[in-house]
């Protein structure tokens, strides 16, 4: 089977980064499955839908084009209905929208497939929150990457502040608490480490020391 490595955890653990930077490593192809519900989020907004009428979201999660491509900078770009939606995708809009659209059990069916598709050779890096429990169950590597609250609220500060946006770190730490808990306790697919996942914690961590654990786990 081709192999795949998943890599899950709460935003803000780090496994965006670490994910691209090991599937570089690697050679392997990067599924970032979040872009997917962000774009189907997006999408349904362009398409004025309710969210919640979920016969129209699923619809739109069948039906919704979703491209990847690297920029000449390196940079993966999300298409979205052939429109580069990239920067639009990483609003905190698109991810409450995301979220929301992510607790429909219909949806997440709808893009099992899409995302099983991600794994041709020579191997897939899938980054997620329930890569190794329910899309690649059978996955031969699984990591579960955590970070305390208050250090994943700092990472999302600084990326926000080179960006200019004017957010404060108690209004963040706030933010995160609040949807780690949603994301937890939600009824389906709650976010949750895999039986037989690698828990790494990134706490304090640089990418590259949590990146050699990782490819630790993967006999070259
Ligand atoms: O990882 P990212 O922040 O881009 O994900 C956006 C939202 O999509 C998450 O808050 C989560 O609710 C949902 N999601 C999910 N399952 C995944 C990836 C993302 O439910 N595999």
């Amino acid at each position: 089977a081709i192999p795949v490595l998943t890599i899950d955890g709460p935003s803000g653990s780090g496994k965006g980064t670490i994910s691209r930077v090991v599937a570089g490593r690697l050679g392997w192809h990067y599924l970032d499955s979040g872009a997917l519900y962000r774009a189907v989020g997006v999408a349904a907004g362009w398409a004025d839908l309710d969210l919640d009428d979920a016969g129209a979201l699923v619809r739109c999660a069948f039906d919704t084009g979703i491209g990847f491509r690297d920029d000449a900078a390196g940079e993966l770009r999300v298409l979205v209905n052939g429109h580069d939606a990239t920067d639009e995708l990483r609003t905190e809009t698109a991810g409450a929208a995301a979220s929301a659209i992510a607790a429909i059990p219909e949806v997440r069916s709808a893009l099992k497939e899409r995302q099983r598709a991600f794994r041709k050779a020579p191997g897939l890096v899938a980054d997620g929150r329930d890569m190794g429990t329910v899309i690649f169950p059978d996955a031969a590597f699984k990591v579960f990457l955590t970070a305390s609250a208050e250090e994943r609220a700092e990472r999302r500060y600084k990326q926000l502040k080179d960006k200019g946006v004017s957010v404060t770190l108690d209004g963040l730490l706030r933010e995160i608490l609040a949807r780690d808990a949603r994301d937890a306790s939600r009824a389906v697919a709650p976010l949750r480490p895999a039986e037989d996942a690698v828990r790494i914690d990134t706490t304090g961590q640089g990418i590259d020391s949590v990146v050699e654990r990782v490819l630790a786990l993967v006999p070259g």
